[in-house]
């Protein structure tokens, strides 16, 4: 049988996915999509059953296309995956689902790379690697595995019915850990919630969402982390209409907030000292956050109401007067520990030299340190909204037109050729 060619081989169909072939298409560029599960898989079966998406509607979208939601909604994960295969059908994407690209390498005598998926081999002259930022799960090596305790991943969990009866603990205090907190709390359980680093912008402030101030003052564009925020992770919710995360509150609703998780010995859990530290540091993210949105508002002459309220305080509650460092599992009644500690990328898949020695993806704006290969949806992949919804459709842009250029270099024939 023939092999199949492509021009461009685009893998994986979730946002960046379908961005990238949308922009392909644009350009006439000759282009497979493929999608080992479904569209938008991740946003379906990945994520918890209550999970709405962390910017409003109008906002958290591509340009081609309007949710039929109130543009000021919250919308709900399912729905965010339906959006982006709408996208796909209206753009007439080249998805094919359910083939799973299992190693990519490139040619040596000719240009171009040999993919081999599940359902054959495919030679593409360049392949886009739309394989999501978040793709391993991954568990600190703190707690061993014993039979009195569940541990799992913030990507397993779903829902509080699915968890045994008894406390929780739940650790990193990003978007995701303190919505599973939060909402474990809210169903009646007693919640342990171990606070990292974490920055917590307002959810909106003076009448305009964090997300659009966080446009207008350019920080989306940041191209790089601030020095020593590598490690901060941001604790942002669209969960019940959307609201501020704020850590004193909810210890005063009846959290328990400790430390960062440290080690586990003998049925104890111990706690760093740095439970106030940390939430000192994302109260000082927060109001610089509105220190910035009221000098914009003052230089630009714009008529926002004043919020005054934004920067009342919470009293302490006892966990934060006074921090809990070492914890016995079996006398806090704890079942179950949920780890929102992050993902890892994995390109086991991937032979060819885009990968420093740690294997990270090398690469500048996407344009891998390899010819004809490409990274899209990556974390900070060109600017701080690269693995947002709408970032991502701008890198998906850049790279396009990148392989664009390319193409244009190579038809050139000198005179004796045309
Ligand atoms: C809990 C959570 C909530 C989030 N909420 C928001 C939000 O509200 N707003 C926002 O803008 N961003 C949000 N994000 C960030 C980001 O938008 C999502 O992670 C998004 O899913 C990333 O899209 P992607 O297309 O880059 O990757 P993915 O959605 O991960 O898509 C990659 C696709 O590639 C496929 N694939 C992988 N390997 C292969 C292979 N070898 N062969 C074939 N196919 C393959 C996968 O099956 C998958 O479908 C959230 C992330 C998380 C974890």
């Amino acid at each position: 049988m023939a092999i199949e060619k492509t021009d461009t081989l685009v893998i994986g169909a979730g946002q960046a996915g379908v961005a990238t072939s949308e922009h392909l298409s644009k350009l006439d560029i000759p282009h497979i999509v493929l999608e080992k599960d479904r569209i938008a898989e991740r946003w379906r079966t990945a994520r918890w059953d209550s999970l709405v998406a962390n910017g409003p509607a109008w906002h958290d979208r591509f340009p081609g296309l309007e949710f039929e939601n109130d543009p000021e909604e919250f919308v709900g994960k399912d729905q965010v995956a339906d959006y982006f295969e709408a996208y796909a059908i209206k753009h007439n994407a080249p998805i094919r689902t359910g083939v799973e690209v299992l190693s990519v390498e490139r040619f040596t005598n000719q240009s171009g790379f040999k993919v081999v998926t599940s359902q054959g081999e495919i030679h593409a002259q360049r392949v886009v690697s739309a394989t999501g930022p978040f793709q391993k799960p991954v568990i600190p090596a703190i707690v061993a595995n014993t039979d009195h305790i569940t541990q799992m991943h913030s990507t397993d969990y779903r829902n509080p019915e699915q968890l045994a009866d008894g406390a929780v603990l739940v650790v990193g205090a990003g978007s995701s850990g303190v919505q599973i907190a939060d909402e474990l709390r809210a169903s009646g359980k007693k919640v342990y919630l171990s606070v990292c680093a974490h920055g917590r912008p307002p959810r909106s402030y003076r009448n305009r969402d964090f997300v659009w101030w966080l446009g207008v003052l350019g920080e989306w564009e940041a191209a790089a982390m601030k020095p020593g925020t590598e490690h901060v992770t941001i604790a942002v919710s669209g969960a019940n209409g959307g609201k501020t995360i704020n850590f004193r509150e909810l210890a005063n609703k009846g959290m328990t907030l400790v430390g960062r998780t440290a080690k586990f010995d003998n049925g104890t859990l111990y706690f760093d000292n740095d439970l106030v530290e940390n939430l000192n540091k994302g109260d000082q993210n927060y109001l610089s956050v509105l220190d910035a949105a009221d000098a914009y508002i003052e230089s630009n002459g714009l008529d926002l109401p004043e919020e005054p309220s934004a920067r009342e305080t919470f009293a302490d509650a006892q966990c934060i007067s006074n921090p809990i460092r070492e914890l016995n599992i079996a006398d806090a009644g704890i079942s179950t520990i949920i780890w929102a500690t992050g993902f890892a990328l994995d390109y086991s898949w991937l032979k060819v030299d885009a990968l420093d020695e740690q294997g990270k993806p090398k690469h500048q704006r996407g344009v891998s340190a390899e010819a004809g290969f490409y990274f899209v949806g990556l974390p900070w992949l060109s600017r701080r909204g690269s693995s947002f919804i709408w970032g991502v459709w701008h890198d998906a842009k850049y790279i396009a037109d990148h392989i664009s250029i390319q193409r244009h270099y190579l038809s050139y024939q000198d005179a004796s050729q045309r």
